[in-house]
């Protein structure tokens, strides 16, 4: 198998609902954004897909989010906006993105960091 990672970012505020503690009120973080695809196949130049083109799937997605507060941006109006139901969200869109364009790779995981210490991931 081969397996490719880019990395991405944004800057968003956010507020948990029901969280009993600091989290509950409205703040920000830099997140970062790592994408991981598998591959047992690659394409006709060597490639499982072009880490440029990846990168610009995965930025159109997260700029949905940049310089937004999240909890007023759907699905995040209804979801708590935390690094897990982020993780998921970018996961299923990206998945949906790339079953259009290529169907030699899988989305294997996105793993979301609010700090250089702390992340969630999410992966099927
Ligand atoms: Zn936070």
């Amino acid at each position: 198998m081969y397996k490719l990672m880019i990395e991405t970012g944004f800057s968003a505020a956010h507020q948990l609902r029901g969280y009993k503690g600091k989290c509950e009120n409205l703040h920000g973080h830099n997140w970062r954004v790592q994408v991981f695809v598998t591959s047992e196949t690659l394409n006709e130049i060597d490639l499982v897909i072009d880490f440029h083109e990846l990168k610009q799937i995965t930025n159109e997605i997260v700029s949905t989010l940049d310089h937004k507060m999240i909890n007023s941006v759907f699905p995040f109006t209804e979801k708590n906006p935390s690094s897990e139901n982020i993780a998921k969200w970018i996961f299923d869109v990206l998945k949906e993105k790339l079953k259009e364009k290529q169907n030699n790779l899988k989305v294997s995981t996105v793993t979301v960091w609010e700090s250089s210490t702390a992340s969630a991931s999410y992966y099927e």
